[in-house]
C-alpha cells in the first residue's frame, strides 16, 4: 500500500482550475478526487506523486485490455507513420469494419466514429429516417450521451434536463419508461403511433448495474417487431465486454442497430454504429452522418488490433472468473465487518453500493440504496490505492489476475477497517 502523499496532484489541480473549468475536461470527472495520473500499465495506475492504485474504473471502462496494452499500442505506432486522417479512404478501413462485422457476427454495415455520445445520435437520425416517425421511447436511468435530446435525470419517477443550459423541449420526444417492465412497453407503443426507436442499454450499467430480468430483451424485441419500431441497443459499455458479440449475444437477441465504444478499441477513441444493410445503407441515401477523424488510421488500426487479440484469446472466461471472485470478496468483507455493502451486476461490470441485499430491477429501485455512502467509502478505497468510481461501478480488465485479486482484497480489508 502506497503513503498517499499527493503534492504534486494538489498543485498540478490548483493549476488546472486556472486552466479549465473545475480542473477537468469532463464533468464527469468533478466528483472524482483530484489525482494526476502518470501512467498506466495492465491493472495499475501511478499518479505524479509515485503512489499506485489497482484500477477498477478503466478510464470509465474503455481499458479492457488493461492500460497500455502492447498489442494494440505497437500496432497504432506503426500503422500511424503512414498518416492519421486523409479526407477519404484508406485500406485499414475495410480491414476494420470486415472485422468488426465478422466477430458481433448480426450487423451487415458498420459505421465509425469517435464516441458514443455521437454514434447514438447518428442512431436515433437514421430511426427517424426509416420509419418517418419522430420519437422514440428510452428507460429512466440509462445514459446515452450528454447531448440536449438524451441528457437527463429522473428523480421521484419525474425526468427532467440534467444540466443548466439545456433545453426542457429538446426531451419532449421522448417517452422514458422504467427499464425491466415489458407491460409499460408494451402499453405505450400500443398507445402511440408516432415512434421511430425504442433504445435501452440491454445491461442498465449506467444505474446499478441492473441486468435484464429473464425474456425481457425478447419481450422488447417482439414488441419493437409488432409496430414496426426500430430496436437500438446502445452496446457502449456491454459491447465486447460481456462476449465478442456483446450483450446481443450474451442473450441471444438481435437488435436493428447497436452502438458500440469504450472496450472495442483498447483505450483509443472509437465508436461505431452498426446494424442492418436495409436501415445503415440510407447513411448513402439522405441520411447525414458525419465526422472528420472518423476511421482514422489510428481508430482503424486500434480496432484491428484489439478485436484479433479478444478473438485469438477470448479473455471472457477469465474475467468473469475475476469479477465474480471479487464480488464474492466484497460480500464476505461486508458480513465480516457487519456492513449492509452490497454488489450487483455482472462479473465484468458491477455496481457496489450500501442497502438491502436483495436485487435492484429499476431505476426506481435505486432510491432505496445509501449511494452518498458509498460515495465516502470510495474516497477511503482512492486513500487504500483502489481506484474506483464514486458512482458505484466497478470494471474488471483482462489484466486482473490472481496478484490483483489478493491486493484488492487486502486494500478492500484495509478501507473498510478504516471506515468501520
Ligand atoms: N452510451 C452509454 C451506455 C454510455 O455508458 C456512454 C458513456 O459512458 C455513452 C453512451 C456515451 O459515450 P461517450 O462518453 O463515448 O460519448
Amino acid at each position: 500500500m502506497t503513503s498517499q502523499k499527493r503534492d504534486r496532484s494538489d498543485a498540478l489541480s490548483r493549476e488546472a482550475r486556472t486552466l479549465t473549468p473545475g480542473g477537468v475536461h469532463s464533468n464527469v470527472r468533478l466528483a472524482g478526487p483530484p489525482v494526476f495520473f502518470d501512467r498506466g500499465e495492465g491493472a495499475w495506475l501511478y499518479d505524479v506523486d509515485g503512489n499506485d492504485y489497482l484500477d477498477y474504473l478503466l478510464g470509465q471502462g474503455p481499458n479492457f485490455l488493461g492500460h497500455a496494452p502492447a498489442k494494440v499500442n505497437d500496432v497504432v505506432a506503426r500503422e500511424m507513420r503512414r498518416g492519421s486522417v486523409f479526407g477519404a479512404q484508406h485500406a485499414l478501413e475495410n480491414r476494420a469494419g470486415e472485422l468488426f462485422l465478422d466477430t458481433v457476427r448480426w450487423p451487415e454495415r458498420v459505421r465509425f466514429g469517435m464516441t458514443g455520445t455521437e454514434s447514438d445520435q447518428a442512431a436515433l437520425r437514421l430511426a427517424r429516417a426509416a420509419t418517418g416517425r419522430g420519437k422514440f421511447v428510452r428507460f429512466e436511468g440509462t445514459y446515452h450521451g450528454w447531448l440536449d435530446n438524451v441528457l437527463a435525470s429522473t428523480e421521484d419517477g419525474v425526468t427532467s434536463p440534467a444540466s443548466a443550459g439545456q433545453l426542457p423541449h429538446h426531451l419532449d420526444d421522448t417517452y422514458f419508461l422504467p427499464y425491466n417492465d415489458a407491460a409499460s412497453l408494451e402499453a405505450t407503443l400500443a398507445a402511440h403511433d408516432d415512434i421511430a426507436a425504442v433504445i435501452l442499454e440491454p445491461v442498465m450499467c449506467n444505474s446499478g448495474v441492473i441486468p435484464p430480468r429473464p425474456d425481457y430483451l425478447a419481450r422488447v424485441r417482439e414488441l419493437c417487431d409488432q409496430h414496426a419500431v426500430v430496436l437500438i441497443f446502445d452496446e457502449v459499455i456491454t459491447g465486447f465486454r460481456l462476449a465478442l458479440g456483446g450483450a446481443a449475444e450474451r442473450f441471444g437477441v438481435t437488435p436493428d442497430l447497436a452502438v458500440y465504444g469504450k472496450a472495442m478499441a483498447g483505450g483509443w477513441p472509437v465508436s461505431a454504429l452498426a446494424g442492418k444493410a436495409a436501415l445503415m445503407d440510407l447513411f448513402a441515401d439522405g441520411v447525414v452522418h458525419a465526422g472528420t477523424f472518423n476511421s482514422s488510421v489510428p481508430a482503424c488500426a486500434a480496432v484491428i488490433a484489439t478485436l484479433t487479440t479478444l478473438r485469438e484469446e477470448p479473455p471472457y472466461e477469465q474475467v468473469e472468473k475475476h469479477g465474480s471472485a471479487l464480488m464474492d470478496q466484497i460480500r464476505e468483507l461486508a458480513h465480516t465487518y457487519a456492513l449492509d455493502l452490497r454488489v450487483q451486476g455482472l462479473p465484468a461490470a458491477f455496481h457496489v453500493s450500501f442497502g438491502p441485499q436483495e436485487p435492484v430491477h429499476d431505476h426506481s429501485g435505486l432510491a432505496g440504496l445509501d449511494l452518498e455512502r458509498y460515495q465516502r467509502l470510495a474516497r477511503t478505497l482512492v486513500d487504500h490505492g483502489m481506484w474506483v468510481a464514486p458512482r458505484g461501478i466497478w470494471y474488471v480488465s483482462t489484466a486482473h489476475g490472481e496478484h490483483e485479486l489478493d491486493v484488492a482484497t487486502s486494500r478492500l480489508d484495509a478501507a473498510l477497517a478504516a471506515e468501520t
